[in-house]
């Protein structure tokens, strides 16, 4: 097996991995030799594009599954899903997640629900639906992409800083119930990263402050990112497949931030 096949034998589902750094961090873990579940939304024959690329250049097994995790039967059907084609689940990585950017008096009640559902909610059972498999097994790894905004806040984001408080604070008790255990259960906390996520914030702040789309971006970094370079997604998948590997046993409960400096200061 070579250094960079670390992963030959694994089965991993890593939700939201359609776009941005769910796919990064995909592409990592089937690099490592990882066979590989994508699920998130998009344009059928782009989804189909990436799986066979994927699969293709790294010369492992790649699926995708089409489940709305805001619903948590969905949640369920994926991990059946995966169980059902590759016999097992060993790596959940929980990276789905949306942004609503509204003050707490404007914000919509509806986009609070949605935003909670998929960002904290689907976490939690996507983790409990795998966990009897990984305990039984002995060994799993639950890596959850939260956010800065688990450990900091910002205006604006309220329904997404506490989702993603609420992913830290549920790594951490996952990680105490699997302590004697195989299973690890982490956070991973970027900063900025330039995915269309990012890039709508992008364009809205331009709509809103008649700037440039350029201005605007080079404004977002500077504001909280002192390194002024964007976080990228193959970074985001090589700390997943570290947090993977033995070196990584006895990480546990920990919110790693990738941040450029942001918390830093
Ligand atoms: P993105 O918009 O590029 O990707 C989001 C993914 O989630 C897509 O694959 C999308 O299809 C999928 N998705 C959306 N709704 C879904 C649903 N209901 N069910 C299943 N899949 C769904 O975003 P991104 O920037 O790559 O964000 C990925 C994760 O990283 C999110 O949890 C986000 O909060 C977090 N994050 C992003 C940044 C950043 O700067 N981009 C920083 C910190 C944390």
């Amino acid at each position: 097996m070579s250094a960079q096949r670390i992963l030959d034998g694994r089965v991993a589902i890593v939700t939201g991995s359609t776009s941005g750094i769910g796919l990064g961090i995909a592409e990592s873990l089937a690099e490592a030799g990882a066979r590989v579940v994508l699920n998130g939304f998009g344009d059928a024959a782009a989804i189909e594009h990436e799986r066979t690329r994927l699969a293709s250049a790294h010369a492992t097994d790649v699926r995708y599954h089409g489940a709305d995790l805001t619903r948590s039967n969905e949640v369920h059907g994926l991990v059946e899903y995966a169980t059902r084609e590759f016999g097992t689940v060993d790596i959940l990585v929980n990276n789905a997640g949306m942004q609503h950017v509204a003050m707490v008096q404007d914000f919509p009640p509806e986009r609070w629900y949605v935003i909670l559902e998929l960002n904290l909610s689907a976490v939690f059972h996507g983790t409990r639906a795998v966990l009897p498999g990984m305990l039984a097994r002995g060994w799993g790894r639950i890596v959850n992409v939260a956010s800065v905004h688990g450990l900091v806040a910002s205006t604006g984001k309220s329904a997404y800083v506490a989702a993603k408080h609420g992913v830290v604070g549920l790594t951490k008790v996952v990680a105490l119930e699997t302590a004697r255990t195989g299973v690890t259960s982490n956070a991973i906390c970027p900063g900025w990263v330039l995915t269309p996520l990012v890039e709508q914030q992008i364009r809205e702040r331009a709509t809103a402050s008649g700037r440039s789309v350029d201005d605007e971006r080079r404004a977002l970094l500077a504001e909280k990112q002192p390194s002024e370079a964007f976080v990228t997604t193959r970074q985001l998948g090589a700390l997943c497949v570290f947090l993977c590997s033995p070196a990584a046993d006895e990480i546990r409960g920990q919110a790693i931030t990738v941040d450029g400096g942001w918390t830093a200061q």
